[in-house]
């Protein structure tokens, strides 16, 4: 528990929504932030008097040259103030507001009055952060600083600023938006921020990396966590679209442990690991506990353990980190997680003829437990010399993934799509095999789970061939995990029931 704030931003063009807003925003919001600069000019004034609410309620008018949405010059930016005064209800347990640094010599606010002084940069992070702080809380006011992080230890700066702001008692607010950046926003007040910043809903985000009130409140609990929470989180290129966190939090929570799931989306892998997490030379500390490894460092991340298990040790990859007194052991779930499923629906797999396409992480995974099952594999990829490295070290077959060669018909009792043909966004009309490739194909096993239902196992179930999605894997990887990092049985009605939630299923 601690004691920071969750500011929810309204924006909204049309006064006219602006109470319906505020209302909504109430549920999960301490703070309700109107954004002055999204509305049209003329509803600005008639929505002076409309800025009642139970919470205290935030004003801001950003101006374009600061980040904001108001095209507007300086005079009309104090102009803008000035008949807020007049003509609002400067009640100043109940209204708070947001200035720029440039107005900190030309508005003086009442004693008493909550004043953030927000600098924001939509283009990285300046070098002198310490510089910018002294002159963003030489009046006594809250410190927001906001900068776009592209890589996540461009983070580091602003939050390392939460260290300062404690020993000087002064209250901050540190923001690093965009994906890589998400961290900032969730572990925030748990590190003594003042508070946080999250959307009134998807689609309505203020800023690049927000989170909606309801998934800051709900799924990471952000209110609730303090300095001794475990950090787990997944590490991955883009962790934008990952369902984990929902599985993993949903876990957390119906386990009632303090400990929380959050994106970490990392570029620079062993940067990563040597500034924000190895023990004798990181800057920040942040409890972690543990993490999902995904594309592309599921092979890289080897060289940073102490210790790798057997299985993860054969199958060239970890997906799974543990960190318990500083030292780091990984383990790789997709393989029983992948095998699992097919076990239940297939059963005995000796001697079974499966066709794996792609050659990445998930596909030696997939061949790795196929083969301690003794089934008959043909690497199927487009990229012949990754699929002849990964087909010799496992001793399996491998055809040439192109448009001219066709599969030859009823050659396999098994097809496994390990590539990303059919994931939602441009690829999601794409698949690996044409319908008439089903003929003599007894079961279909798609990896991907986002859609739940692709067009491959749209056109094999037209076909009468049974089907197993990428959910059931993603579940049961994700409950090894769970198993791994706290050693107890996975909730598993919950951790499936956060990721078909997430996905509107
Ligand atoms: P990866 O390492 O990037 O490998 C992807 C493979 O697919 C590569 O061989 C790639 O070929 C191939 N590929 C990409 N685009 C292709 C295209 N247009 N046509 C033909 N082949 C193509 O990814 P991964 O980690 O193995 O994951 C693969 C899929 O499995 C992803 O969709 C992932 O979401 C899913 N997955 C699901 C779970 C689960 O729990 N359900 C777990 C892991 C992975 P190139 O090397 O030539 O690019």
């Amino acid at each position: 528990m601690n004691n920071g704030n969750i500011c929810v931003s309204v924006c909204t063009a049309n006064g006219g929504e602006l109470s319906g807003q505020i209302k909504k925003a109430e549920e999960f919001a301490d703070v309700i932030e109107v954004r002055f600069d999204c509305m049209e000019p003329q509803d600005i004034v008639p929505s002076f008097a409309l800025l009642d609410s139970v919470k205290p309620v935030l004003l801001t008018f950003r101006p374009k040259e600061h980040g904001g949405n108001a095209d507007v010059n300086l005079p009309g930016r104090i102009g803008f103030w000035m008949t807020f005064v007049r003509d609002g209800v400067p009640d100043e347990e109940k209204i708070w507001f947001d200035n720029e640094p440039d107005l900190a010599n030309i508005l003086q606010w009442l004693p008493g009055c909550t004043v953030i002084r927000s600098f924001h940069d939509f283009s990285g992070v300046p070098d002198d952060l310490d510089a910018l702080f002294d002159t963003l809380s030489a009046k006594g006011d809250v410190v927001k600083i906001a900068c776009s992080v592209d890589t996540i230890t461009n983070a580091i700066p602003i939050w390392k600023l939460l260290e300062r702001a404690r020993s000087e008692q002064k209250l901050y607010i540190p923001i690093a938006m965009g994906e890589a950046g998400k961290w900032t926003r969730i572990l925030g007040l748990a590190h003594g921020a003042f508070m946080t910043y999250a959307s009134l809903d998807a689609g309505s985000e203020t800023a690049p990396g927000q989170i909606t009130a309801r998934d800051m409140a709900d799924i990471y609990r952000v209110k609730e966590l303090d300095e001794n929470t475990g950090v787990y989180g997944i590490v991955g290129g883009n962790t934008g679209y990952s369902v984990s966190p929902f599985m993993h939090n949903a876990a957390f929570r119906s386990q009632k442990m303090n400990a929380v799931f959050v994106p970490l989306q990392v570029s620079d892998l062993d940067e990563f690991m040597l500034r924000m997490v190895k023990p004798d030379t990181r800057e920040v500390e942040l409890n972690f506990k543990g993490f999902s490894v995904t594309n592309p460092h599921k092979r890289s991340i080897m060289r940073h353990l102490d210790f790798i298990d057997e299985t993860a040790a054969a199958i060239g990859a970890v997906n799974t980190v543990k960190i318990e007194d500083g030292k780091f052991y990984g383990y790789n779930t997709d393989a029983p997680g992948f095998i699992e499923p097919l076990i239940n629906r297939f059963g005995d797999l000796k001697g079974a003829r499966v066709a794996i396409f792609g050659a990445g992480g998930a596909a030696r995974a997939c061949i790795y437990a196929l083969k301690q099952e003794g089934s008959d594999l043909t690497l199927i990829a487009r990229d012949p010399q990754k699929a002849k490295k990964l087909s010799g070290e496992f001793d399996i077959r491998f055809h040439h993934l192109t448009t001219g060669r066709r599969l030859p018909a009823s050659a396999f009792d098994i097809i496994v799509n390990a590539t990303p043909l059919g994931t939602a966004g441009d690829l999601e009309n794409e698949s690996i095999v044409t319908a008439e490739q089903f003929n003599g194909v007894r079961l279909v096993y798609d990896l991907i789970y986002n859609p739940p239902e692709t067009r491959l196992m749209r056109e094999a179930t037209a076909a009468n061939v049974p089907v197993i999605g990428g959910l059931e894997m993603l579940i049961a990887q994700g409950a090894r995990q769970f198993k791994i990092w706290t050693g107890l049985d996975a909730p598993l009605r919950e951790m499936s029931g956060g990721v078909r939630s997430r996905l509107g299923l």
